[in-house]
């Protein structure tokens, strides 16, 4: 069968959580929908997530059973690593976040390193922060005069016990410590869009980008000229969709409903 709604897509953009996964649970169909959709274009995971490098997120979600590889992976660790190199070139930098943005920054090429040597901070969700973790953060921020990334600011993250604080708990500390952050990397950001869009290949009308969030996947997603489509496996119901001034080009109940063609409304 045909999938004339999504036919003239090259590429795939998908969001993680809400749409392949849920509170590290398979959200059913997702496997096939992620199959069905590599027959059609290039897969790529655009996520904001920045606590496990690409290489973690491959293997767990290959041992979940998705056919799904490092190089398709495109988080938030690895867009703030790129676009540090892209922009200032190999860099000391110093990490608040939790393993897997220290190791997606050290793949890059950059240098950890203590806060007082840092030439920039780059920071995300951090599940273990607390009073002495925020004290070197800010021997850091005065020591790179404020250098700070942020790879994004989603204000919680879901888990099976409902939401938890996500990077937003993070860089509104160091805001409040009087340091906004220099940049914010994740979606809704174009520079994510950027990082995914040459990865792919491709020119934004030749992708669609596949989410559960309106904020970050389908604002960032018209922000960057790129189509859209909303699964309502996540973070939205289907009225809450047309509370916001933009909307999604798709609506369908799961991923598997999207690449078999069935939309809603
Ligand atoms: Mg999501």
């Amino acid at each position: 069968m045909k999938n004339e709604a999504l036919d003239s897509y090259h590429a795939f953009f998908l969001d993680v959580d809400g749409v392949l996964v849920r509170g590290g649970e398979v959200i059913p169909g997702a496997i096939e929908g992620v199959a069905r959709l590599q027959r059609m274009g290039r897969v790529l995971l655009l996520s904001n997530n920045s606590t496990r490098s690409r290489k973690q997120v491959a293997s767990s979600l290959k041992k979940a059973g998705f056919p799904i590889e490092e190089q398709d992976i495109v988080n938030s660790a690895f867009i703030a690593s790129e676009y540090l190199r892209d922009h200032y070139g190999l860099l000391r930098v110093w990490v608040l976040g939790e393993e897997g943005l220290g190791l997606e920054i050290a793949a890059a090429g950059h240098r950890l390193v203590a806060p007082q040597e840092a030439e920039w901070i780059v920071a995300g969700m951090d599940r273990s922060l607390d009073y002495s973790k925020l004290t070197e953060a800010l021997v850091a921020l005065s020591t790179c005069g404020g250098r700070f990334l942020a790879t994004n600011t989603d204000r919680t993250f879901p888990t099976t016990d409902g939401p938890r604080p996500g990077a937003g708990a993070t860089i509104g500390a160091l805001t409040g410590m009087g340091y906004p952050p220099t940049v914010i990397v994740g979606k809704p950001a174009k520079i994510a869009f950027d990082v995914a869009l040459e990865m792919a290949g491709c020119t934004p009308s030749q992708v669609l980008m596949i989410g559960d969030r309106m904020e970050t996947d389908i604002l960032g997603a018209r922000e960057a000229g790129i189509d859209s489509a909303i699964v309502l496996t996540g973070v939205t119901q289907r009225e809450m969709i047309q509370t916001h001034a933009y909307a999604p080009r798709f609506v369908a109940d799961s991923l598997h409903a999207l690449a078999n063609g069935n939309l809603c409304g």
